[in-house]
């Protein structure tokens, strides 16, 4: 039998029950939680359950199984790690990965597949830019995907070519998807590893919840997790676009599933990035991957459908695009959240139309940390309307708050502090930042509204989910999910 448990020793004291739900909080815990209460000692500040509202389980578990790009500093780094890696594979593998950056690298050019042809013995090569929009492969992955200088670049992606016309080895946004196409997928078995390991990471980090961007197949996977018992914390899934048709088909609603796996929005993506230059701007720069006839349609699908929209965009102009196609749909139905994933520049007209439309500002505040000096030399002009929380919330917008991990740290820690203090200290637009109170409310409430969950998770009252983040000095010492301990530091 499950007893009830007392959580005593840090800042609170709290009950939980057999079910995992917070009996009492303070004074009354003691009492509540019964005389054959289990007592888990905790020490630090403890807050609700910090949740990340955006990140990608299935790279993250890749990148468990392949090679990892996202430390080294140079060309030379990136290609000794492949390298090395090569060694240990048969001549006809295919080498994966992903993490390099080359905007952080010495000499920031894009590389070419001749580097990779030389480092790899002539193996493909499939290797993700940091940022998840472009990618790096060699000779013989082009080979194998068919992409010669006579194929035209795909509609929304970027074949990189030289001046002869043949493609040097960068691709981008859906030239992406060229390559990735035939890349052999990893077994059920190691997928599951990759994932439970991951899952296992961020709980390290303090994490109770995630809300997922990724395929079918991770979904799969969590379900598997979830019934072998392996699935530490709550997982809330966003499908792709792609599936939408499947899932109007089948009648899934939003918030189908239970407390700890479920289903809530469809991902779209309606431009790049920054790092890849594909952001679409108000100025026309960028690239459109979406447009808006077709955004229009999509939305008023998934209102119809009762599934709820995560909208990838990033430039100012994609963001104005999403609010035009979600103005007309506000309240469209009983659980309608509509949410921007990114949000990353934000024309000061739109600030207030989150509010107004009932958008959710979902944005990731490690991203200003990583993107700064690339925002500066890109968006010199709009620099004061990026990353901007501050302004988004003083216009009255729910923000939820994430990582993008594996693209940056999935650290809330981190996050939390890129959305307060290190706009002083970097003197970066230091009016932007948030209060240590609102960050912590977009890392925990504002997430769980995010999804639906607002009764359920993000708040330290009796009836919600025991779901807690123990802090002390800057670090994580416990985390607790459902009244559960999923990770204690050592001492
Ligand atoms: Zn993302």
């Amino acid at each position: 039998m499950i007893r009830a448990r007392l959580f005593r020793g840090g800042s609170l004291e709290i009950a939980a029950g057999a079910s995992g739900e917070i009996l009492a909080v303070g004074p009354a815990a003691k009492a509540a939680a019964g005389r054959d209460a289990e007592v888990v000692g905790l020490r630090g500040k403890v807050w609700p359950g910090l949740q990340d509202a955006h990140l990608h389980l299935s790279p993250m578990a890749m990148r468990r199984l392949g090679v990892d790009l996202t430390s080294a500093r140079s060309l030379d780094a990136c290609l000794a790690r492949v390298r090395k890696r090569a060694e240990g594979l048969l001549r006809t593998a295919w080498l994966q990965g992903r993490g390099w950056y080359n905007d952080a690298w010495p000499d920031p050019a894009f590389p070419h597949r001749g580097h990779l042809d030389r480092a790899a013995g002539g193996r493909p090569v499939f290797l993700v830019r940091k940022d998840g929009h472009s990618a790096w492969v060699s000779s013989a992955a082009l080979a194998i995907a068919g992409i010669g200088r006579e194929i035209p670049d795909p509609p929304g992606g970027v074949i990189d070519r030289d001046e002869a016309g043949d493609p040097t080895g960068i691709l981008r946004e859906k030239a992406v998807e060229m390559v990735r196409a035939v890349v052999p997928e990893p077994s059920d078995a190691e997928l599951d590893a990759g994932l439970a390991a991951s899952l296992r990471d961020l709980a390290r980090l303090g994490l109770t919840s995630v809300h997922s961007m990724d395929r079918a197949r991770e979904f799969g996977a969590l379900q598997r997790l979830r019934q072998a018992g392996r699935l530490p914390m709550r997982v809330t899934y966003n499908l792709p676009y792609a599936d939408l048709a499947a899932a109007e088909r089948m009648g899934v609603r939003s918030g189908w599933g239970d407390a700890w796996l479920r289903i809530w929005g469809v991902k779209a993506f309606l431009d790049g990035s920054l790092g890849s230059r594909t952001a679409e701007m108000l100025d026309g720069r960028g690239v459109p991957v979406l447009e808006q006839g077709e955004l229009v349609e999509l939305c008023a699908r998934c209102a119809k459908a009762h599934l709820n929209v995560t909208l990838h965009a990033i430039g100012d102009g994609a963001v104005r695009r999403a609010l035009d196609a979600l103005q007309p749909l506000a309240g469209a139905w009983r659980w309608w959240r509509p949410r921007i994933e990114h949000a990353q520049c934000v024309h000061p007209d739109d600030w207030p139309r989150f509010q107004a439309a009932g958008v959710i500002a979902s944005m990731q505040p490690i991203h200003a940390v990583a993107d700064r000096e690339l925002a500066d030399l890109e968006w010199p002009e709009v620099t004061a309307n990026a990353y901007a929380w501050g302004a988004l919330e003083r216009a009255g917008a729910r923000l939820a708050f994430g990582s993008d991990a594996p693209v940056e740290t999935a650290d809330p820690l981190a996050g939390m502090d890129a959305a307060t203090d290190w706009r002083e200290r970097a003197v970066w637009y230091p009016g932007l930042s948030l209060s240590h109170a609102s960050a912590l409310r977009a890392y925990t409430s504002g997430t769980a509204y995010a999804v639906g969950q607002e009764t359920v998770v993000g708040r330290l009252r009796p009836g919600f989910q025991c779901d807690l983040t123990v802090v002390e000095g800057g670090r994580v010492t416990a985390t607790v999910a459902g009244g559960r301990v999923i990770f204690r530091s050592r001492r």
